[in-house]
């Protein structure tokens, strides 16, 4: 082993080392969760003739499935593979759905779906674990260190995101990539990153000490007895056998609705059951982890309307006045790219302010985080000082709001990773982590039914009346974001409490 856990974590300066390395393994493992993740309602609906209804349904489902399963991927983390085999494990899952995808995208697409799904669920919540794990309980770089894994996140998201559904849509590189094999080579092309993230993956492994070893390895910090092979290899085989389980579940959508209404009570069981397990103090930090889980659910609920109701909302209301550019473009990576560059500078300035001793604490960050999203969405509501008889408002308004809302996410999200790695015991890590993406499961759930109930307006409705209908419900998520953030400032004195030592 190259270094003590000891040393790893008394590095010097504002961040450890070793997270520039897991930094890109998630940046290369995002460009190929958002790269498929962009092209699929553009498949769906153009090449496999599916209803725009249906394929929206269909893309929902996928995103609870997703995100649900990291629950599991965690779970299985912390009892018998470790966050290294996890992730490595999820990682080869994910190669193989997006080769099935290049193969025959046509032919195999709810099988290479569903070998992703289960890899991802594998993937994403332990290696923000290995991330939490560079920090000391108490260090106070750990949130501007998740802040700058964050940037890495969403870098991913901006390229795979963009690059994938161009070269699938024969937007880029036409005259390299002939017409018929375009799709494939975009399916492609998240299997190659995935590639480079588990080969740089594989070279971090060294410069982590003991971090993420298996429960039991001769090296690990929590020493226990080995874990006996037929286990391991029965993860193995048990996650394979989820594969048609849930190719099937997420072709027939309602599935998704008894399988949204099942999970989450049952994880909830669950963990109270793991809660009987641990010392008094340490079950008090656990409640405190679920109130910002819940919290996390209202918080997806509203910011996820980008992917369904502002996205039409962008395609029929807004005009180009931001340097020409295409509305519904600035309204898929327009958060991104603003993370790019102000979750670092966030980060720092958590930094900067601990040093004064006036860092806000994670819950009143998270607090900002709702208010922000609300003034976000009031900044939606406000398009209509701008907007004409036709119902077109401006892009350049329309993008402010997009600040406003991504400075709240950089409140609430990357602090959400850095708490759950603090508020959990070493043994429920990985279980904790699910559970935060699995908030954002029922978040995704929550922001379908929102925008659906949004795009409802009555028949003979001019674009203008349409406009009039959304920005009111933008309006009410404002205010619903708003009055969650002061709860949640009210309520921080008692969750401190529960925090005890954490900040
Ligand atoms: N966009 C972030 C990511 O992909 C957060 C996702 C979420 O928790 N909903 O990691």
């Amino acid at each position: 082993m190259s270094a003590t856990l000891e040393e790893i974590q008394n590095f010097k300066g504002k961040y450890p080392r070793q997270i520039w390395s897991l930094f890109f393994s998630e940046m290369w493992e995002r460009f190929c969760f958002y790269g498929m993740r962009g092209m699929l309602v553009f498949f769906m609906i153009s090449q496999l003739n599916f209803h725009e209804k249906e394929a929206n349904l269909q893309y929902g489902a996928t995103q609870a499935f997703v995100y649900a399963f990291t629950f599991i991927g965690g779970l299985f983390a912390d009892k018998i593979l470790g966050f290294r085999k996890s992730l490595f494990w999820g990682g080869l899952l994910m190669i193989v759905g997006s080769l099935i995808l290049a193969t025959d995208p046509h032919k195999f697409f709810f099988l290479g779906i569903a070998f992703t799904v289960v890899g991802t669920g594998f993937f994403k919540p332990n290696i923000s674990s290995m991330v939490g794990q560079l920090y000391k309980p108490n260090d106070s770089r750990a949130d501007a260190g998740f802040s700058l894994f964050y940037a890495g996140i969403n870098l991913g998201a901006l390229l795979g995101g963009y690059l994938c559904i161009a070269i699938g849509k024969g937007e880029l590189l036409t005259n390299v990539i002939p017409e018929g094999m375009r799709w494939n080579v975009a399916f492609g092309l998240a299997a190659i990153v995935m590639v480079i993230s588990l080969i740089n993956f594989v070279f971090t492994q060294r410069s982590l000490g003991n971090i993420g070893l298996q429960p039991g390895h001769p090296m690990a910090e929590v020493k226990s007895a080995p874990i006996p092979k037929w286990q391991e290899y029965g993860v193995y085989v048990l996650s394979l056998i989820f594969v048609p389980i849930i190719m099937v579940m997420v072709a027939k959508t309602a599935y998704t609705d008894y399988f949204m209404y099942t999970i989450g009570p049952l994880t909830l069981l669950y963990l109270f059951y793991e809660m009987t397990k641990v010392t008094s103090a340490e079950r008090k930090k656990l409640w405190a982890a679920l109130v910002f889980i819940i919290f996390s659910i209202i918080f997806w609920g509203i910011y996820e309307q980008s992917g369904g109701s502002l996205s039409i909302f962008a395609a029929k209301n807004l005009n180009k006045d931001l340097l020409g550019l295409d509305p519904n473009g600035v309204n898929n990576s327009g958060g991104a790219f603003f993370i790019i560059f102000l979750a670092p500078l966030i980060g720092l300035l958590w930094i900067w302010l601990n040093k004064r001793k006036i860092e806000p604490n994670t819950i009143i960050k998270f607090g900002l985080g709702f208010i922000f999203l609300g003034l976000g969405y009031y900044v939606l509501f406000a398009t209509r000082i701008f907007v004409n008889l036709a119902g077109i408002t401006s892009l350049n308004f329309f993008t402010l709001a997009l600040l406003i809302i991504t400075l709240g996410e950089l409140c609430l999200s990357p602090i959400g990773l850095s708490i759950m790695t603090k508020l959990s015991t070493k043994n429920l890590q990985g279980m904790m982590m699910g559970m935060w993406f699995l908030a954002s499961a029922y978040g995704q759930y929550v922001a379908g039914i929102i925008g659906a109930s949004l795009a409802t307006t009555k028949k003979g409705a001019t674009n203008y009346d349409a406009f009039i209908t959304y920005t009111d419900g933008y309006k009410q998520l404002g205010l619903y974001a708003v009055i969650a953030g002061v709860v949640l400032i009210l309520i921080s004195p008692y969750v401190k409490k529960l925090m005890q030592d954490v900040k």
